[in-house]
């Protein structure tokens, strides 16, 4: 068998963790607290409910470990969707398959009329989404889209269905910086109720998708889990094992965390598993403490006053003004949306907040800046 993340993941067991994360005492805080290394077994402690009183402490260490290693400063991103097809069905999205939306992908020259409108913001980190359709936003439309809009930015990522790693060294070839790709949940058995139906029930195809762009050889992968599905202590500390496997063994590559919280949308799921804002923070400050190197980001779906108060606490990349509809922001703004996003802020309010915190916005990736001189 080859030797992915499945071969870690095997030797935990949800139940154990959930016992585990919620016995700790606040003497265990305060010992964790005290030590300069933080271990994955520490970050169990820092996610426990006996940690949020020590919210302050973390905070502040959260806030320099930042500033010592990205300095004052928040990059700027913003996605853009290609395409609202979906051939799989998920509980907790206005995309999926049952949902009787109108359809659409957008073609090239309305691909070009959203650019015009997402450079005339100011951004060179752009996010491309889609559902997933593999006939229609299948590696070939991926590929040219790639193409088509590489000149307009220093920095191209993708959320999109999970590919093989050949499709993924092709892309990467075009021009390709970044893959998003959120396992959703780690509980095997709440993850097949929440897809029950396409490519996506596939478990272990996604839990499995880091290691092939891993080995792919991508600049960044970016993880996550989708809160609300299942306990967000546990899936964050799979997460964060994720994380630790895969820096060990694609160490070249750069790693960032996203922390979406379920939103209002078409064919509403419930939250199983509320997180609070609270925990949201102490969440960020754990992942701080725990890697002082992960990129944390942040996007629209949390709100105005929410995102105000996170940029100093362990963030370090940010979206804003985002449209999740196709052709969102110039093409088609009325379509319907996947989920409602909650700041709705214009770009500018967000860089003028970010400066009033005294930290500068970056709208490039350095190191991206330097490898796209190759694409030139
Ligand atoms: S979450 Fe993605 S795969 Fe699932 S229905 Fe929505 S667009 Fe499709």
């Amino acid at each position: 068998m080859q030797n992915t993340f499945r071969n870690t993941f095997d030797k935990y067991d949800w139940d154990t963790l959930e016992h585990d994360i919620y016995g700790f005492s606040e003497a265990d805080v305060k010992s964790v607290l005290a030590k300069d290394k933080i271990t994955l077994d520490d970050f169990k402690v820092l996610i426990s409910p006996a940690a949020t009183p020590f919210l302050e402490q973390m905070a502040q260490r959260s806030h320099e470990l930042t500033k010592k290693r990205f300095g004052n400063t928040i990059q700027m991103y913003i996605p853009m969707y290609l395409s609202n097809e979906c051939q799989n069905i998920c509980t907790y999205c206005g995309f999926s398959m049952t949902n009787k939306i109108p359809r659409k992908t957008l073609s090239d020259a309305e691909i070009l009329k959203e650019v015009a409108h997402i450079k005339s913001l100011g951004y060179d980190h752009i996010l491309l989404v889609t559902g997933e359709a593999n006939r229609t936003v299948g590696v070939s439309y991926l590929k040219h889209a790639i193409a088509l809009i590489r000149k307009h930015f220093s920095n191209i990522s993708i959320e999109v269905q999970p590919l093989d790693q050949e499709e993924y060294e092709t892309l990467i070839a075009e021009g390709l910086y970044a893959v998003l790709v959120y396992q959703e949940t780690y509980h095997e058995a709440t993850y097949k109720i929440h897809h029950p139906k396409g490519k996506k029930s596939n478990f272990n195809y996604r839990l499995d998708t880091p290691d092939r762009l891993g080995k792919a050889g991508i600049h960044k992968i970016g993880l996550g889990a989708l809160f609300g599905l299942e306990d967000w202590r546990v899936d964050s500390f799979y997460t964060a094992l994720h994380l630790k496997y895969l820096q060990k063994t694609y160490w070249k590559t750069k790693y960032s965390i996203s922390f979406p919280r379920l939103r209002p949308h078409q064919g509403e799921v419930q939250p199983k598993v509320e997180m609070t804002d609270i925990d949201l923070v102490q969440l960020i400050c754990a992942y701080r403490l725990l890697d002082e190197d992960v990129e944390l980001s942040m996007s629209t779906r949390e709100s105005e006053i929410f995102r105000n108060n996170i940029i100093k606490l362990g963030i370090t990349s940010i979206s804003a003004e985002s449209k999740t509809n196709p052709g969102g922001y110039a093409v088609e703004p009325q379509s319907l949306e996947q989920f409602e996003i909650s700041d709705e802020r214009s770009t500018d309010a967000i860089k003028d907040m970010i400066q009033s915190q005294g930290y500068e916005v970056v709208w490039k990736d350095w190191d991206r800046s330097y490898v796209n001189s190759f694409y030139k």
